[in-house]
Formats: C-alpha cells, sequence, structure tokens
C-alpha cells in the first residue's frame, strides 16, 4: 500500500494551491475530493480580486501560485480599483468566466504527472501512530504523513430559503460531518454563515434604464491570452418601494426564523441586513455582472437574500431595469462548521497533531483569494515536512499573506475572516508593484519557482536562480537580508520610494 506523502481533501481554491504547491516539492501526493467536475468553482460571485485581496494574488504569482494566471486566463472585465489614492491601495477586481476558470485549472491538475486525482469523500479521519488515516464512503483506508483539510463550507451545513431548508454544502452538493472525528483532536468548533444572490436572464433586462461599467484593461501577468477582456457590467439601484416589500417580508427569512443563527461576511451582507442595518438609506447600489462569455447568466451583486423563491422573484420586479426580469438561479444562506484557527501554529498545521493541516474557508476566512493563499502555505508546509525539512513561517512584515494567516492564529475569527489593506501595519510598504522585490528571493528559497518570467524592455527574460542574482549584480550570501534586496533591486529599477528608506 502507498504511503503518501500529502493526501488533500477538497478540491477547492484552497485544495488546488495546496495541490500545486506541494507537487514542486515532494512526490506521492493525492487530491480527493468530492466531485472532480466541480475542481476550483466559484461557489458564489465570479470575481477574483478587490482590494487587499489582489494584493494576495500578486504575493501568490511571484511565489509560484496559480490562481492569477487562471483569473488573468479566464477574466471577462477588470477594474482599477483606488487608483486615484496612493499606490499601496491600488487594486485589481476581474470578473470571470466561471467556466473558463474551472477549465483551466483542471488543465494544470491533470498535466502533473505527480499529483493522483481521486473522486471520493472522506468520511473520517483518524491518527495511528504518527501517520493519517483516511476512510472514505467505500470504508477503504488511504495513509498519508500528512493531510491537509480543504472542505470549505460543506462541513455539517445547511441551505435555507425561506422556511426551507437542505442539508447541502452549496446548492445540491452534499455535505460531510468530519466534526465529531475532528473533535477527538480537542478542536473547537463553531458556526458562520454566508450567502449568495439570484442570477437572472440576460434577456430579460431592460437595459435602457441601467448605468453601463466599462473594463480597464490591466493584468497581474500581462499575459494576453487574446481574449476580449472588454465585456460590460451594469449598475442599477433598489429602492424605497423595495425596502418597504422587505420590511413586511421579514418575518420568512432563515435568521428571523432562526434557521440561522450565526454571523455573516461584514462586508457582504444580505439585503435584508443592510435595510435593517442602514435603515436611513432609501437606495444600494446592485451590479449587474455577466457569469461569462457564452453564459446567459447575471449574477446580481448585492442582493444576497434567504427570501423564499416567491419572494425573490416579487423583490427582483421592484428593480428599476428588471421588472420583467426572470430567476435561472435563486438566492439562499448557508450556515456551515468552522474550526478555531487560534489551534493551529503558523505553519497551518494543528497543535495537538501536527501532521493535520488546515485551509480555507474551515479556519474561518471568507472568499477564494484568502483560502488560494491559505491553501499555498500549507501545500508547501505540508511536503517540506513530509522530507523533513524545515516549516515556513509567513511573516507579516513582508506580505500579506503573513497579515492573515498572523491575524487568523492569533485573534481567532469570530466572524467570516476576509483581508483589507487596513489590516497591516506595514500596508505603504506592501505594495503590488514592489511584491516581486519582496518575494523572489522566497520563493526560490522554498523551491515553489525554479526560474522567473521578468517583463524587461516590453521583453520577457527567463532568469533562473543561479544568474537572477547576476542579472541584478548583486552579490548574494546564502542568508540574505530581504530588506538589503529590495532596496538595491528598487534602486535598480528606480522604485525606490521615500518611505521605503523610512521603513
Ligand atoms: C453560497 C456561498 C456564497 C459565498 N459568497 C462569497 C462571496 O460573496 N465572496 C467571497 O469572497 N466568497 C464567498 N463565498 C466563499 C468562497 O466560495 C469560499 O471562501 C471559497 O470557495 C473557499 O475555498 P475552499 O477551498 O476553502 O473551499 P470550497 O471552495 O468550498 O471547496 C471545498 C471542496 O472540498 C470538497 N470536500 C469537502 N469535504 C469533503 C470530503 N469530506 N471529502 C471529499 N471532498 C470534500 C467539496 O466537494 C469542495 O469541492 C461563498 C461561498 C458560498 C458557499
Amino acid at each position: 500500500m502507498i504511503i503518501f506523502n500529502v493526501i488533500i481533501i477538497g478540491g477547492g481554491h484552497a485544495g488546488i494551491e495546496a495541490c500545486l504547491s506541494s507537487s514542486k516539492i515532494c512526490n506521492k501526493i493525492k487530491l480527493i475530493s468530492s466531485n472532480l467536475d466541480n475542481l476550483g468553482i466559484l461557489s458564489c460571485n465570479p470575481s477574483i480580486g478587490g482590494i487587499g485581496k489582489s494584493h494576495l494574488i500578486k504575493e501568490l504569482e511571484i511565489l509560484g501560485g496559480i490562481i492569477s494566471e487562471v483569473s488573468d486566463y479566464s477574466r471577462i472585465h477588470s477594474k482599477i480599483l483606488n487608483f486615484k489614492k496612493g499606490e499601496s491601495i491600488h487594486s485589481l477586481r476581474y470578473q470571470i468566466d466561471r467556466i473558463l476558470y474551472k477549465n483551466y485549472i483542471l488543465k494544470i491538475l491533470f498535466i502533473k504527472k505527480n499529483i493522483i486525482l481521486e473522486q471520493n469523500d472522506v468520511k473520517n479521519i483518524l491518527r495511528f501512530k504518527n501517520k493519517i488515516l483516511l476512510i472514505d464512503n467505500f470504508n477503504c483506508i488511504n495513509i498519508s504523513k500528512n493531510i491537509i483539510l480543504c472542505a470549505g463550507t460543506f462541513i455539517n451545513s445547511k441551505i435555507c430559503i425561506g422556511k426551507n431548508v437542505f442539508k447541502f454544502g452549496r446548492y445540491n452538493e452534499k455535505t460531510f460531518y468530519l466534526s465529531k472525528s475532528l473533535k477527538k483532536i480537542n478542536l473547537f468548533i463553531s458556526k458562520l454563515k454566508t450567502g449568495t444572490p439570484p442570477r437572472i436572464d440576460i434577456n430579460h433586462i431592460n437595459y435602457k434604464k441601467l448605468l453601463i461599467q466599462y473594463s480597464d484593461y490591466t493584468s497581474y501577468f500581462g499575459k494576453n491570452f487574446n481574449f476580449n477582456n472588454n465585456i460590460k457590467c451594469f449598475i442599477t439601484n433598489t429602492n424605497l418601494k423595495l425596502h418597504n416589500f422587505i420590511k413586511k417580508k421579514f418575518k420568512s427569512t432563515s435568521i428571523y426564523i432562526g434557521n440561522i443563527s450565526s454571523i455573516g461576511p461584514r462586508y457582504c451582507p444580505s439585503i435584508e441586513d443592510k435595510i435593517y442595518k442602514f435603515s436611513n438609506t432609501n437606495k444600494h447600489q446592485i451590479f449587474l455582472e455577466p457569469e461569462g462569455y457564452y453564459s446567459k447568466e447575471i449574477y446580481l451583486n448585492g442582493l444576497s437574500t434567504s427570501l423564499s423563491l416567491k419572494n425573490q422573484k416579487k423583490m427582483i420586479n421592484k428593480i428599476k431595469g428588471l421588472e420583467k426580469s426572470i430567476i435561472i438561479r435563486f438566492a439562499y444562506n448557508i450556515q456551515y462548521d468552522y474550526f478555531d484557527p487560534r489551534c493551529l501554529y503558523i505553519t497551518l498545521n494543528i497543535k495537538f497533531a501536527n501532521n493535520i493541516f488546515f485551509s480555507g474557508q474551515i479556519n474561518g476566512t471568507t472568499g477564494y483569494e484568502e483560502a488560494a493563499v491559505q491553501g499555498f502555505v500549507s501545500g508547501i508546509n505540508a511536503s517540506r515536512k513530509s522530507i523533513n525539512l524545515s516549516l515556513w513561517k509567513p511573516k507579516k512584515w513582508n506580505s500579506y499573506i503573513g497579515v492573515l494567516i498572523n491575524d487568523l492564529i492569533k485573534n481567532g475569527a469570530q466572524e467570516p475572516y476576509r483581508i483589507f489593506t487596513s489590516k497591516s501595519n506595514f500596508r505603504l510598504f506592501l505594495r503590488m508593484d514592489n511584491s516581486l522585490y519582496r518575494l523572489t528571493n522566497l520563493a526560490f528559497l522554498l523551491g515553489t519557482i525554479t526560474k522567473f518570467k521578468f517583463k524587461y524592455n516590453s521583453n520577457y527574460i527567463y532568469i533562473t536562480y543561479n544568474n537572477l542574482f547576476n542579472f541584478f549584480n548583486i552579490n548574494l550570501k546564502r542568508n540574505f537580508n530581504i530588506y538589503k534586496n529590495i532596496i538595491i533591486m528598487s534602486k535598480y529599477y528606480g522604485y525606490i520610494k521615500k518611505y521605503l528608506f523610512k521603513f
């Protein structure tokens, strides 16, 4: 029987980065996920990036993650946020084609020869000596030196639509009951919630009444994938009539009924929450975002709700431009189990069982980007641990990845944790455009990149570890000082800013 070095449970955004990063360090890696057709699907909004989140993606790109490449490939609309403000908070936000995104991830996973994919459900996790045994649906056993659990919103979860409750992890996908076996490892388990808005038919919208939002031309990696990155988005607003309607229907929402009692993401509230908390406001913006080049669905960003299906239909038809619109997929709320991240080391393994790593939404975060970076860190650490190398402890002074993980393990997550630039004490220093200078050394040391693709005089130059520092004319010692390199490199390219010296 094969004893794997790393087994990853769950092929969401955390699981994918975890298995790709660990495959760069060692062999015998397996990804077990309940449905291989759903690897890397975007559970909710088909959008990647935003304030703070795009910093995480840029850092992952430099370190050798794939989320930036996949999103560059599949974007249909891009926006530069905060462009009029200081450089440190310039951010990118992409609207993504769901199908292209998923297919590109599948392609990357299937061409990796040292990753074994298996469609299966993990029912139980047991510890035996210094190994982990995973029991699947058919009572077969997988043995691994280390495992990474990236189960997202799928643990002990339920979905609520009005008064209806379904035991799902995402709509029509089964939930898993791993909490029992994990409680034995002294983990503190609690509940959080999130929600998703309805999707409507592209053909039944009165576009004349809507405000158009055009795309900016921009990219993370500068790749030209020959796609038209200029699909339009639209903006409309809620109104008093709609607010009054929702107020009348409060009693039929899952929170009022008591089906959901946990806390949701503060920066992504449901429309009921917004009306309740900001009762003086008569309108809230709704963004109409296409779900892809060939998709007929429009995502209603800002209209997440747990009203019943009948009331969702009535609600939408009260919005300007959507009077005749038809719902294709309805909105729902979901409540799920998460584990207190204070039970983890900074390396993302459990304090009482250090060969079990946790990543993604099960640590109390929300968002694809937050999940991806955690997956990347645990992938590296689980694989390094299995071949007896020292583990990577992300630092908060040199990356937002470090900020996120330090915040989680120190403060826990009483509400779904989302990254923001304001969460870093070093936010003037941690910019997207200096990620290269901050993290290239680290990436080479971790072994996640063997050559770096660098844009120089509008040509791409491939630099390997050995000639990187000749190229920059730096005499590199083995234990180099990252600050020194940042300053030298920044000087070389004229990037130096006053506050770099101050810092
Ligand atoms: C309804 C909904 C709305 C959301 N809204 C937003 C939003 O507006 N903005 C935002 O940023 N984020 C949102 N999110 C969160 C976002 O989807 C997650 O943060 C992100 O997908 C988490 O990634 P993950 O890798 O941790 O888990 P997921 O992407 O959830 O993937 C988990 C995977 O693990 C598999 N799995 C789980 N348990 C097992 C098991 N025992 N055996 C085998 N396979 C298993 C599942 O099948 C799934 O494929 C939303 C999520 C949901 C469900």
